[in-house]
């Protein structure tokens, strides 16, 4: 790791003040609703403006960028001492998803903190990292610092729909403000998994899945429904959804979900070179790895999960026209396999269309930048222990990789044993310890003034 990890060892300075104020940018955050529902709904204007406020107190020029009204989007760069070095975006999308206030025991927009935790939606989905991100740079106006690299600050909408207006607009209409960025870090990697008793795994998020919803479409002749038809469109449709939700899809590791099984094999005692592990089903894998296998199984192969279905206005009338949405994700260089999977499971009585895809992504694991992360990790908890990991899911990362920036997930959280952080994640009941916002703002001070 070189001089990165000698540097980047150094401690942060960033004071108790930069903590403090990341527990109230955080909860503040919570209580301005920015629930994204989806096909155009949502509304981030509130959210943004409270994030320009802080920035522009420390003298850091915010630009509120909205590509429909109340889908804002907030930009400002915090110059770095090195201009040779290449800029740095940091991202983090503003909006939620929704909350049910029914189903909580304290209210999902609240921002309450009982027993030292953050309740609230957007706790950990994101508005942590957007106020730990906020509170970094503002410890560094306070105290005169400056990062080495150009930081780029990116505040995002939609990221919970089809990021159209946000990461996606901003790409495609706003290059200019991500000019010589060369590498950028965003949700999610870099929380502590604890893998058993004593030991911390810390996955820096290196590749994600690519994005393939579907709309499937029966059709059929509509008619009464006490004369059952053969070309009965529910039937076919049903049938299709079925076939594809019992479909096993074979295991294919790409180098990116090799490499992380073989540093969870290791961390955890397993052999990581064991042939076996690359053939293993994702049962097996989890016999070998035991929880820790949790940040590959979903990696290891392509998934398609039904989730929507459409049909029918009337019981005792057959519809013409049935329709279902399904949740594909596809690893990097299997996307031809995906597409032929699915018309064989869909049969020859059901179209199907991409309602939305996104590109995989994956980059390099062995980079100064990865070493940054690592050393800016280890120095809050050195007998951590860093490794690559594969997001089943997607991220705004995916739009900003069109710029040609390396994208990596990494919203650092030192998290006690027994939180299930993949659960908080558009869960019920999503919280956050606020001594992990703490940790989080010392680990990305040290990151982020430190990378180069
Ligand atoms: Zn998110």
């Amino acid at each position: 790791m070189g001089d990165g990890l000698a540097e980047s060892a150094t401690p942060g300075v960033a004071d108790e003040l930069a903590g403090q104020e990341a527990v109230r940018f955080a909860a503040d955050l919570i209580r301005l609703d920015s629930t994204n529902h989806g096909g155009g709904d949502g509304r981030e204007r509130e959210a943004a403006e409270y994030v320009a406020e802080r920035l522009a107190e420390a003298g850091i020029e915010p630009a509120l960028l909205e590509a429909a009204p109340g889908r804002t989007n907030v930009v400002a760069r915090v110059p770095g001492t090195e201009p040779g070095l290449g800029g740095l975006l940091v991202h983090g999308h503003l909006d939620v998803v929704p909350a049910d206030p029914a189903a909580w025991s304290v209210h999902p927009f609240s921002g309450e903190i009982t027993g030292e935790v953050l309740w609230g939606r957007g706790a950990v989905d994101m508005k942590n990292a957007d106020a730990v991100a906020l509170a970094v740079v503002r410890d560094w106006a306070r105290s005169g610092r400056r990062p080495r690299r150009d930081i780029v600050l990116a505040f995002t909408a939609d990221e919970e729909d089809t990021a159209s207006y946000g990461a996606r607009w901003l790409v495609e209409r706003h290059p200019a403000l991500f000019e010589g960025c060369t590498e950028a870090v965003g949700e999610s990697g870099g929380f502590a998994f604890h893998a058993r008793p004593g030991l911390r795994l810390y996955p820096i998020a290196a590749g994600e899945r690519g994005t393939a919803w579907l709309k499937l479409t029966a059709r059929g002749t509509p008619g009464h429904g006490s004369r059952p038809r053969a070309d009965n469109a529910v039937n076919r449709l049903s049938e299709a959804v079925a076939r594809i939700a019992a479909y096993q899809w074979p295991v294919r590791l790409t180098p990116m979900v090799r490499a992380a099984l073989e540093a969870i094999a290791a961390a955890v005692g397993a052999r990581p070179d064991d042939p076996a592990l690359s053939g293993a089903s994702p049962a097996e894998i989890v016999r070998r790895l035991g929880p820790a296998a949790a940040l590959v199984v979903n990696t290891m192969r392509n998934s398609a999960s039904p989730t929507m279905l459409q049909a029918g206005y009337k019981v005792n009338v057959i519809p013409g026209e049935a329709v279902a949405y399904v949740d594909g994700r596809v690893l990097a260089g299997f996307g031809d396999e995906f597409r032929a999977t699915v018309s064989e499971l869909t049969g020859p009585d059901v179209t199907w269309e991409y309602a939305h895809r996104e590109i995989p992504l994956e980059v390099p694991f062995d980079a100064p930048i990865v070493a940054a992360m690592t050393a800016a990790l280890l120095a809050e908890d050195p007998d951590g222990i860093v490794v690559p990991y594969c997001m089943s899911g997607g991220t705004d990362a995916k739009q900003f990789s069109r710029l040609g920036m390396a994208c990596y997930g990494f919203t650092p959280l030192i998290l006690p044993p027994g939180y299930d952080y993949h659960a908080m994640f558009h869960g019920t009941g999503e919280r956050i310890p606020v001594s992990a916002l703490h940790s989080a703002v010392r680990v990305m001070d040290r990151f982020l003034a430190d990378a180069r």
